[in-house]
């Protein structure tokens, strides 16, 4: 794994305008495993530049090789699959099987998808006497999190690309080697000089300057509710586009009659996954009153199944969160909610190894709505289970937060659960264990965003219309 000195500008690896660089921590053992350039506003404008210059050439491309292009960025991920799942855990301490399989195979599918919606998709309409034109919007400067180091990246560059759009990456601190791997795979793709920029550095500096530049036209923002709302108002005072896929706080409900083992033992699942750093994972079990105690049950017996530790061992199912403020953060909260009268059923605040930033997988009942560990965003591996009496009951508190992002319904059948569903405010539910779809449009009701991520209604997020009148 090697850090690169510079930013990718303009199609190449140039020396960075300033001399501060942002070191990367492994969090399974606290080792220094690189260092990047720290990004400038001097930086952020030489990107914004290339990227600006290479618009109207990128925009006339015909779809056709546009999509060509997507194809052979994937075509490349695909053969350094195994060099970005390790550089993944290194650097996010991911389980090494968890970072093969999902934190590059679902980029790999998107990558895909986007590759067939660029050839395939239609960015002209008629309506009436007129013909509307779906065109690209422009520079797009994207900032991402990082939870998902490659997905994330992915999820914006590929529809931006269909779109006809250029962009400038400003990826987060913390996982910064992921985006230089994904600039090489750019590069080797094909992909014209400064349609793809990439700058790496702090949010408060170069995420800032990125999101405030005059020459960026959309700001696509994933990341938390406070940063979000700060790049919403300096898009706004500018007129400027902006996407938000900010936090959550998901429910998921399990409604009497659905299979209450396999409920629990997917929903702990899903919270222990990836560390419960997933914005949508589904940190709040509902269940009803008479299948409370048995639930909680269920759901400490299948917390048992995530031992954690060195995320390279392949007997690992979890590792170390993020970084030591992160840490410090999740077992505050856990701390907090053994305060406010929560039961401790598995896990606890105290650091289970001296090393790594790692957190106990827990889970705790006896979990009323107005809790803090029932309301606010933990980003960890701690499960919060809530008995509720009777089905409304379940739609107040599902629907009893800031937040709107996931969710997951089980009930005897699908129609029950269906039926529960239309009435979350949320932008995806899952029905009975539904999987994950790259094609179904992801993104926030309430605070957890604006606008839509993946699939065609990903793509239009980066396309603006004009109107020819005949
Ligand atoms: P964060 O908001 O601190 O950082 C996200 C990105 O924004 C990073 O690249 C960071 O450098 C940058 N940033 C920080 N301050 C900035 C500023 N003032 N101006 C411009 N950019 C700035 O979030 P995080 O800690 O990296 O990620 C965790 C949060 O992200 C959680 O709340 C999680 O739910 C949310 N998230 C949401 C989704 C989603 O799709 N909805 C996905 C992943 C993470």
């Amino acid at each position: 794994m090697k850090a690169h000195d510079g930013m990718y500008i303009g199609g190449a690896w140039r020396p960075a305008a300033g001399r501060d660089r942002i070191e990367v921590v492994n969090p399974a053992d606290e080792t220094v495993i690189g260092a990047v350039p720290a990004g400038t506003a001097e930086d952020v404008d030489a990107a914004v530049r290339a990227a600006r210059a290479a618009f109207p050439g990128w925009a006339a491309t015909a779809p056709a090789e546009r999509a060509a292009l997507i194809g052979a960025l994937r075509d490349v991920l695909a053969a350094r699959k195994g060099e970005i799942a390790e550089t993944i855990t290194a650097e996010l301490g991911s389980p090494l099987g968890f970072a093969e399989m999902v934190h590059v195979g679902a980029p790999l599918a998107v990558a895909s998808s986007y590759a067939e919606l660029a050839a395939s998709y239609s960015f002209e309409e008629r309506l009436g006497n007129s013909t509307v034109l779906l065109e690209p919007i422009g520079v797009v400067g994207a900032i991402t999190p990082w939870n998902y180091p490659l997905h994330q990246v992915v999820a914006k560059v590929a529809p931006a690309l269909a779109a006809g759009c250029t962009l400038v990456l400003k990826p987060a601190e913390d996982t910064p080697l992921t985006a230089q791997l994904f600039a090489e795979a750019v590069h080797e793709a094909g992909i014209p000089a400064g349609v793809f920029n990439l700058v790496t550095g702090t949010g408060p500096v170069a995420g800032q300057a990125l999101a405030a530049h005059e020459g960026v036209d959309l700001v696509s923002f994933t990341g938390s509710t406070a940063v979000g709302r700060q790049i919403g108002a300096t898009a706004g005072a500018a007129i400027k586009r902006v996407a938000l896929e900010l936090g959550g706080k998901s429910a998921n409900v399990i409604l009497p009659g659905a299979d209450l083992a396999k409920a629990v033992s997917a929903g702990v699942g899903h919270v222990m996954n990836n560390t419960g750093q997933s914005c949508n994972a589904l940190t709040r079990m509902l269940v009803h009153r008479d299948q409370y105690e048995e639930a909680v049950s269920l759901a400490a017996a299948a917390v048992a199944t995530y031992p954690t530790g060195d995320p390279t061992d392949p007997a690992t199912r979890l590792g170390p969160v993020i970084n030591a403020k992160q840490h410090e953060r999740v077992r505050g909260y856990i701390a907090k909610g053994v305060e406010e009268g929560a039961r401790l059923v598995a896990g606890g605040a105290e650091a289970p190894y001296e090393r790594g930033y790692f957190v106990a997988p827990t889970v705790f009942a006896d979990v009323t709505p107005d809790m803090t560990i029932a309301q606010e965003e933990i980003f960890g591996p701690v499960l919060s289970i809530l008995a509720y009496e009777d089905e409304e009951d379940a739609l107040r508190i599902a629907n009893g937060t800031v937040y709107g992002l996931g969710g997951a319904v089980w009930a005897a059948d699908d129609e029950t659960a269906v039926a529960f569903a239309r009435r979350m405010d949320t932008g995806q539910v899952d029905i009975n264990g539904g999987r994950f779809n790259v094609l179904a449009p992801f993104g926030g009701y309430k605070q957890s965003g604006v606008g839509r991520e993946l699939g065609p209604h990903g793509l239009t997020e980066y396309l603006q219309t004009k109107s020819l009148q005949f």
